[in-house]
């Protein structure tokens, strides 16, 4: 049965029908006019911008023409680079490689190159109609041409034929995203306008508004439904962006006002436990402290400090760079928690971690007598049974473990303070199930930290009811790592480079990418590397050892602390021996295959040396041929080292879904229209003016923001949560 407006399923709509209408909710997930009319263009043909052939350059980042088809050559595979007669009777598309279509717009001509889908394009682009032809131009041969340009219909919006005659008449016609299947069905850039401005007709006068009057004042916003008519069918480039803008701060809006929804209630609940002072343990450790806090640990220590004695509960993501020092912030906080008399417990995601930790929070906790105790899977039962008591008992003041920690059988005495390092390896449940263990009443002060560089927009969604602190300084006294890019012929002079390292006394790690553990080619190259090496640098005068996944634990380890001591020069390891080994003294780090690597990757890898004493180099070898992506995030290496500089470029180039961290809980979100890459201006006025409404109304209850409240409740703004415990 039909319905009315926007729920009206499109197969009823003029030109739909019912097959087009399943293809249409396969391929793109649309069923009713509602869900059409929010399919916004990814871009827009615009007419003024079309470029005579003759002006055409093979460095325009894109290029548009308006041409003529004038021939259209098929190259079989029978007889290759010859044209195969065109008696499309007996054509057999399956045999034909290449097709090449040759348009001219009367000041020259130009190919056009197909390998793919050449039955469909072949029927289509028939001598003597004209089209627009859209993609980026290569020079090939002395000449430019284009391979697999989108091609429309150069009349899509002709305002002249006929039943289009409401369709804005503006220089821009949307281009709406588009399969293979559905252009060989027959949806078309021209039909695709001519559904939507039914389903506009239809719909759009039953599409409620979705912001208040005031707010849309308040921010300068238009209306839905000058955004929705305008996004679709631009009056001209004015209210095109005016419409872009109006969506993407809604879209970016709602999210803040969820996130930030939450914070607001949490805080006025007054839940948290009250540390109102600092304590002895703090002070103790504070003076003798082997260096002064940088800057930027004594402001965030301050942050924490402000969160712990409000008496809401905190809430706090710790951000920095490798080596910025947050252990011991981490430290300091936990003294805190101890002083008000509590208890505090450190979480890492890997034994190995866990252990390091322990192990560097020793020296710290020495002048004040606080007892700590780790607990991991390989704790021997005699441990366990020990630190269970101590924990119930109050004995132990400060713990570190791992998931070994939420078992249901460990219970605190108080717990005061859950620090978790690494956030994205724990699931919600298991931070809800520490939450649990706190007897006191009000949940734990929670701080979460992390070392991979968030950008800030991603930061703000993410981690909206979060805190966000951030580590920007490093502390005194490193020296920056040099950063190379050489490809295999420079070879020679890399070992001699790494030769006069070691006679300087230095040790050198050397990595390749293992990007999937089970892929045979990559433990080749590793083991190929090392024999390589180990012929370059002879036993007994240089000393290679050798790490990867696949040896015996046994085995790992002797290399390993082999290496650590001092007693290897060379360590040849895959990127997946990730258990970031201290050694002060190596100061180079050779990446093989470098363009294999993420950006962050790169960066953690870079993060192992430079942290001696001694100048430090990073060298980035690769192969001589690199896409432009690869040589992007290589040149940005060698300009940077600025962990976040690193990580916001790197979401620009791939987009925050790909963002490393993020990957394994995948975003919470996801957007229509707005970017977190690019729209970072929008978001900072979206979420200023989501703060400004709770700031007056908490929980939206003023019937002015009774709007707010309904739009919240739809299911796209049910943000699953995975950024906080409680
Ligand atoms: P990360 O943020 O990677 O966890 P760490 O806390 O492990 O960094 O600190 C890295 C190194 O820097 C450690 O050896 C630590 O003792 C040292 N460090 C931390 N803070 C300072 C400081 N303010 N001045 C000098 N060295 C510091
Ligand atoms: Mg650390």
């Amino acid at each position: 049965m039909a319905h009315l407006g926007t729920d009206m399923e499109i197969q009823f709509l003029p030109g739909v029908g019912p097959k087009r209408a399943e293809l249409f909710k396969k391929e793109l997930g649309v069923e009713t006019v509602g869900d059409l009319l929010k399919s916004y263009p990814f871009r827009y043909i615009d007419k003024s911008s079309i470029v005579k052939i003759a002006d055409a350059r093979p460095d325009m980042a894109y290029l548009q023409v308006k041409a003529k088809v004038k021939r259209v050559d098929l190259i079989g595979s029978a007889k290759a680079g010859e044209p195969t007669p065109m008696d499309a009777n007996n054509l057999k598309f399956n045999t034909i490689k290449r097709m090449s279509v040759w348009v001219s717009d009367g000041s020259g001509e130009m190919e056009m190159v197909f390998f793919k889908g050449i039955k469909w394009m072949y029927e289509r682009l028939k001598p003597g109609s004209e089209f627009v032809f859209f993609g980026k131009p290569t020079a090939f041969g002395g000449k430019i041409n284009m391979v697999h340009p989108e091609v429309d219909s150069a009349s899509a919006n002709s305002p002249s034929s006929g039943t289009d005659s409401t369709i804005a008449a503006g220089a821009m016609t949307g281009v709406y995203p588009s399969t293979e299947r559905m252009k060989n069905a027959g949806v078309t850039g021209k039909v695709m306008s001519k559904v939507m401005e039914a389903a506009l007709n239809r719909g759009l006068s039953n599409m409620e508004e979705t912001l208040p009057e005031y707010i849309m004042k308040q921010c300068g916003l238009v209306p839905l439904h000058f955004a929705i008519r305008n996004i679709h069918f631009p009056k001209d480039l004015v209210s095109l962006e005016k419409s872009k803008y109006r969506l993407k701060f809604e879209e970016l809006f709602y999210l803040q006002l969820s996130l930030l929804k939450q914070k607001y209630i949490r805080s006025r609940e007054d839940l948290g436990i009250r540390m109102s002072k600092v304590g002895d343990a703090f002070n103790k450790c504070y003076e003798s402290l082997p260096f002064p806090l940088t800057g930027a640990q004594k402001r965030v220590i301050t942050e924490i400090r402000n969160d712990m004695k409000s008496g809401h509960q905190m809430n706090r993501l710790l951000q920095g760079d490798v080596g910025s020092g947050k252990t011991m912030v981490a430290v300091l906080t936990a003294l805190i928690a101890i002083g008000n008399g509590f208890q505090a417990c450190i979480m890492a995601p890997t034994e190995v971690l866990a252990q390091q930790h322990f192990k560097n929070i020793q020296k710290f906790l020495a002048p004040t007598g606080v007892k700590s105790a780790i607990l991991t899977g390989s704790s021997k039962t005699s441990e366990r049974r020990e630190v269970h008591a101590g924990l119930q008992d109050g004995s132990i003041g400060i713990i570190v473990g791992t998931h070994a920690l939420i078992e249901d059988n460990v219970i605190f005495q108080n717990l005061g303070l859950a620090i978790i390092d690494e956030q994205h390896r724990f699931g919600v449940e298991q931070r809800s199930k520490l939450w649990r263990k706190s007897s006191c009443g009000a949940p734990p002060h929670v701080l979460v930290m992390t070392a991979t560089p968030i950008p800030r927009t991603l930061a703000m969604t993410l981690y909206g009811d979060l805190d966000v602190s951030v580590i920007d300084e490093l502390p005194p006294g490193r020296k920056p790592v040099q950063t190379i890019h050489a490809t295999d012929s420079k070879r020679p002079a890399l070992y001699k480079f790494m030769k006069d390292q070691i006679a300087l006394g230095r040790q050198i790690f050397i990595v390749y990418p293992l990007i999937n553990e089970t892929e045979k080619l990559d433990y080749q190259s590793l083991e190929a590397g090392a024999e390589e090496i180990m012929q370059k640098f002879p036993f007994p005068d240089y000393k290679t050892a050798v790490v990867h996944g696949k040896q015996l634990n046994d085995v790992k380890k002797f290399n390993m602390d082999a290496f650590a001591a001092g007693r290897a020069n060379i360590l040849v390891a895959t990127s997946v021996i990730e258990v970031g080994v201290d050694v002060p003294n190596a100061s180079v780090m050779v990446i093989e295959s470098a363009e294999r690597f993420g950006l962050s990757q790169l960066h953690q890898l870079r993060g192992r040396v430079g942290r001696g004493s001694e100048k430090s180099y990073c060298v980035l070898m690769t192969g001589h041929k690199l896409s432009k992506e690869s040589r992007h995030r290589i040149e940005l290496m060698c300009a940077t080292e600025n962990g976040f500089e690193l990580a916001e470029e790197d979401m620009k180039m791939r987009g925050p879904g790909d963002l490393e961290g993020t990957q394994q809980s995948g975003l919470p979100i996801s957007l229509n229209i707005a970017s977190l890459a690019k729209d970072g201006l929008i978001l900072n006025a979206a979420r200023d003016c989501a703060d400004a409404v709770l700031r007056e109304d908490p929980t939206l209850t003023s019937d002015r923001n009774q709007l707010l409240r309904r739009e919240l409740k739809k299911d796209k703004y049910q943000i699953k949560d995975f950024s906080k415990i409680s």
